[in-house]
C-alpha cells in the first residue's frame, strides 16, 4: 500500500479520534475533531454500527495510523510482540512507543510524529551521540537521545520545544533542559502509553 498523501485531517475524522498528525493544530481549538466533538455535542451523537471485524479493523487503522507506519511493517511489529515475553498487545505497543521516532516527538523535539520522522530522516537525533537516521530504531532503557547542535536552532525545533514544556513529559524519561536532552528511564507501562487504543482488539483481529 502506498503512503498516504491526502488531507491527514479527514483520517482522524474517517476514524473518529484525534490521531495528532499535524502537530500544534491537534493541540488547539482549531482541530476539527475538538469542533465536530462541540457540534455533535449539541446536535446529540450519531452511532455508526460496525461488525466485529469492522471494529477490529478499526482500532487497527488507529494505531497504525497514529504510529504513520504501513500496514505490512505493522504487521511485523505484531509477529515480534507475539514473539516477547508478556501480552502481545502490550508488547505491540509498547514496541511503537519505543520507535526512534515517537521518543523524538514525546520528547518535545517536533510537534509531531511526521515532523519528528523528518527530523531523524535528515540526520539531526543523535542517541548516545551517534546519529541514528531510522525512524524505526528501538529506543532502549538509558538511551540519550539529542539532537545534533545546529539542529537545536531550528525554528521548528524551538517552537515544538516550547509547546511540549506546557505539557511536560512522561514519567518514564527525562529531559535535561541544561543539555535539550532526554533520557530513557524504564519501559513504559501499558497505561503511559500515548497510542489510545484497545490493544485486545487488534490481537483478536491479527489472530484469524
Ligand atoms: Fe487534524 Fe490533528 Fe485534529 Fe487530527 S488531531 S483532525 S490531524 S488537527
Amino acid at each position: 500500500m502506498a503512503r498516504y498523501h491526502g488531507s491527514v485531517c479527514k483520517l482522524c475524522r474517517r476514524e473518529k479520534i484525534k490521531l495528532f498528525l499535524k502537530g500544534e493544530r491537534c493541540f488547539s481549538p482549531k482541530c476539527p475533531i475538538e469542533r465536530q466533538a462541540s457540534v455533535s455535542g449539541e446536535r446529540g451523537e450519531v452511532r455508526e454500527r460496525l461488525s466485529e471485524y469492522g471494529i477490529q479493523l478499526r482500532e487497527k487503522q488507529r494505531a497504525r495510523l497514529m504510529s504513520g507506519i504501513l500496514e505490512k511493517q505493522f504487521r511485523k511489529y505484531f509477529k515480534t510482540a507475539e514473539r516477547k515475553k508478556g501480552l502481545p498487545g502490550e508488547n505491540l505497543l509498547r514496541l511503537l512507543e519505543l520507535r526512534l521516532d515517537n521518543i523524538v516527538f514525546r520528547l518535545g523535539f517536533a510537534s509531531s510524529r511526521n515532523q519528528a520522522r523528518q527530523l531523524v530522516r535528515h540526520r539531526h537525533v543523535r542517541v548516545n551521540g551517534r546519529c541514528v537516521n531510522i525512524p524505526s530504531y528501538q529506543v532502549k532503557i538509558g538511551d540519550r537521545i539529542s539532537l545534533d547542535e545546529k539542529s537545536k536552532q531550528l525554528e521548528i525545533v524551538k517552537a515544538a520545544q516550547e509547546k511540549a514544556k506546557e505539557r511536560g513529559f512522561p514519567a518514564w524519561m527525562e529531559f535535561d533542559p541544561s543539555t535539550n536532552a532526554g533520557r530513557i528511564l524504564e519501559l513504559p507501562k501499558r497505561e503511559e502509553i500515548s497510542i489510545p487504543v484497545q490493544e485486545q482488539l487488534i490481537v483478536e483481529l491479527y489472530s484469524k
